[in-house]
């Protein structure tokens, strides 16, 4: 049987499936008699939840960061509140229930009080009790939960999704691969198997149906296919890809600290997109040349109100500090379309995406902008800080965002607080109004960097999310082809460089394309650099224009990624 799902993490996986499932417990009502022995039923198992949790909270704060880590401190904070487990035990005594039975009552009762409230907040909070009530039910039931930290043979994950908790206390050594029912490329799982660098395929629907424990599994985690239980000519198949992947990363190992340098001798930048500080250990892995994206917006996502300017200090002094010396683009928040904040009321929109977001909220909360700012520049004297302002869209909105960054420096320096003068200052290009008048923009920044994430949906009027029209949201569309043309041009005729970190700027059939058009600097996923090296080592950018030439006079996009799909390079 097969399988297709999307492909989170490249790679090659071939094992045993380890299914796992977050079955409904099963509770019945009894009548007790010996209270007491109930109550401390319960209490032994609340203890033993809790003890599990900190060991979970450390483990995560270690190995994933504090951020990751602060989950397991709110579900430490049910299990210590006492209207939870006092009114569970409250529920024992009067009625004379049992200990199980109790703490289900309890948790429906809290569970639809959150999810009744109009508030995205308190309806993640009932997702929160009901994963600790679970926690504490297992005890009291005596269910075993396969233990994810102490798995000892090599197993293929298999979930409708995978939780915080699995990905954070799962013995890593041991885990060949993620196969999950739900998600997309940004889920949570989907980021978390790219940053360990495990193959992963999300989204497939029914994997948990259709696989069981101890099947044989081969994937790729590029394709996102899956084949159930193959016969020896496909598991000898995946084996042979599995070989060739792993001695093209092997090779590609042997770029680490050379020079991305095309033949005929452009230097290009390879650069990083991360979105937390820990990430930093897969950029110096893949030997980034520096990091060309932060999205810093999932330091307010991981949240439970908006981050301190000294919160948000130690964040960026860890990135510029880790990458010693390496310039560092720092995203300025990038919230709403479908980046929503539980803390900070949004109204709902009818188009989110052509909304109150990104740069139009920070000029409208000066607040929120002025502390990520402030904090930016007293991070600035730890390295090489280049600051970008995302979702521009006119001169004004650029300006504006500017002076805000002077007023902030001016505070600074009245305030004696040290800050480097050498920020450079840049944009994205993500909406066509900024790319058409890019000659303009270019006099007033340092740098461009082009989001052809969100670039490709503007500009071919399609959601980036909607499955049904995805056939239109294609890199290889010549109008996106065209701008991002004339923003490297406007950029240099301006004496600026132009960068780009959409997801365009990893891909091995783009790069040609964009090496042949002057791009500068390219910024993706650590685990695409070395890949994206070889390519550029390989190539002279005279022979990328005359590709540029010959694609741009194709009509189609259909035409344009045929023709990509059949270049080779010659080495
Ligand atoms: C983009 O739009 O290309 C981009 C990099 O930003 P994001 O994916 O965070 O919207
Ligand atoms: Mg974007």
């Amino acid at each position: 049987m097969s399988l297709k799902g999307i492909g989170a993490s490249p790679g090659i996986a071939l094992g045993n499936a380890l299914v796992i499932e977050h079955k409904e417990l099963e509770v019945k009502k009894q009548n007790i008699k010996d209270v007491d022995a109930e109550v401390k039923k319960l209490q032994d198992a609340v203890e033993l939840s809790k003890s599990e949790l900190e060991k979970v909270k450390e483990k995560a704060a270690k190995e994933l960061g504090e951020a990751e880590a602060e989950i397991f401190g709110a579900h430490l904070m049910v299990l210590e509140d006492p209207e939870f487990i006092g009114a569970a035990e409250e529920k024992i005594k009067t009625d004379s229930v049992n200990a199980d039975y109790a703490v289900q009552e309890i948790r429906d009762m809290f569970v639809s009080m959150f999810e009744s409230m109009d508030n995205d907040y308190m309806r993640e909070r009932a997702a929160d009790v009901k994963d600790v009530s679970d926690r504490v039910l297992r005890h009291i039931l005596g269910i075993k939960v396969i233990d994810l930290s102490s798995i000892e043979d090599e197993v293929i994950l298999v979930a409708h999704d995978l939780t915080p908790s699995d990905t954070a206390t799962m013995n890593k050594a041991k885990v060949l691969g993620f196969l999950t029912n739900i998600g997309g490329r940004t889920s949570h799982t989907a980021i978390m198997s790219r940053t360990l660098e495990i193959p992963a395929i999300v989204g497939l629907s029914n994997a948990t149906e259709n696989i069981k424990d101890g099947d044989f599994i081969a994937f790729n985690g590029d394709t996102g296919e899956v084949v159930v239980n193959p016969d020896d000519s496909k598991k000898e198949e995946y084996a042979k890809l599995k070989k060739e992947f792993e001695e093209e990363k092997k090779a590609l190992e042997k770029l680490i600290g050379k020079e991305s340098v095309t033949k005929d001798g452009k230097k290009i930048e390879l650069a990083g997109n991360i979105g937390t500080p820990n990430d930093v250990e897969g950029l110096i892995k893949n030997d980034a040349e520096g990091v060309g994206l932060y999205r810093t917006e999932f330091l307010y996502m991981d949240s439970d109100e908006f981050p301190t300017e000294d919160k948000q200090y130690e964040a960026y002094k860890s990135v510029l500090e880790g990458m010693d010396g390496k310039p560092i683009i720092i995203r300025t928040l990038d919230i709403g379309g479908d980046k929503e904040l539980s803390y900070f009321d949004m109204e709902k929109e009818m188009n989110p995406f052509l909304g109150y977001r990104a740069i139009r909220i920070c000029l409208d909360r000066k607040d929120i902008f002025k502390t990520q700012l402030r904090a930016l520049y007293r991070a600035s004297v730890h390295g090489k800080l280049r600051i970008m302002f995302p979702m521009i869209s006119s001169l004004e909105e650029l300006l504006e965002a500017k002076k805000v960054c002077e007023e902030v420096k001016s505070e600074l320096k009245s305030e004696g607080v040290d800050f480097s003068e050498d920020v450079e200052i840049g944009m994205m290009i993500e909406i066509p109004a900024a790319a058409v008048i890019s000659d303009i923009l270019a006099k007033h920044v340092d740098f461009f960097s082009i989001g052809t994430n969100d670039l490709i949906q503007y500009t071919c009027a399609v959601d980036r999310m909607n499955q049904k029209i995805s056939y239109l949201y294609n890199q290889f569309n010549p109008a996106v082809l065209r701008l991002i043309k004339l923003v490297i041009e406007n950029a240099h005729k301006a004496g600026k460089w132009a960068g780009m970190c959409g997801e365009s700027a990893g891909d091995q059939k783009m790069i040609p394309l964009l090496l042949g058009m002057g791009l500068d600097e390219f910024s993706m996923s650590p685990i695409s650099i070395l890949r994206a090296r070889h390519l550029v080592t390989n190539v002279n950018i005279s022979d990328m224009e005359k590709l540029v030439e010959k694609v741009l006079e194709f009509g189609t996009a259909e035409e344009i990624e045929e023709y990509m799909n059949n270049f080779t390079i010659n080495q």
